[in-house]
């Protein structure tokens, strides 16, 4: 490891208990291991992210008013007030002509 500041290499040191990288410039970094647990913390977060997007909702049999096809993705979702039954919503798999149900 590199100091950012001045490119020289960074030394461990005991700080509180805790690791961290220090430089002879007065630079210190926290210790590798929890920057990368940041990171993967990020990189699972978007994951979901592109996961929800992909349509990993689950499947219903239903019949869609447009075209016919009989799977249709559904989830639920609360509107307005909160004392009121939540709303399922449908998508067909195949046209995503979508639809909800009262
Ligand atoms: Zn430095
Ligand atoms: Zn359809």
């Amino acid at each position: 490891m590199f100091c950012p500041k001045c490119g020289s290499i960074l030394r461990p040191k005991d700080k509180a208990g805790k690791k961290v990288l220090f430089c002879s410039c007065g630079f210190t970094k926290k210790p590798e291991e929890e920057m990368a647990s940041i990171k993967e913390t990020v990189k699972s977060a978007k994951k979901i992210e592109v996961m929800d997007k992909l349509d990993s909702r689950p499947k219903i049999k239903t019949k869609c008013d447009k075209c016919g096809h009989k799977v249709a993705y559904y989830w639920t979702q609360q509107t307005r007030a909160a004392d009121e039954p939540e709303t399922r919503f449908f998508k067909c798999e195949k046209c995503e002509y979508t639809w909800r149900e009262y």
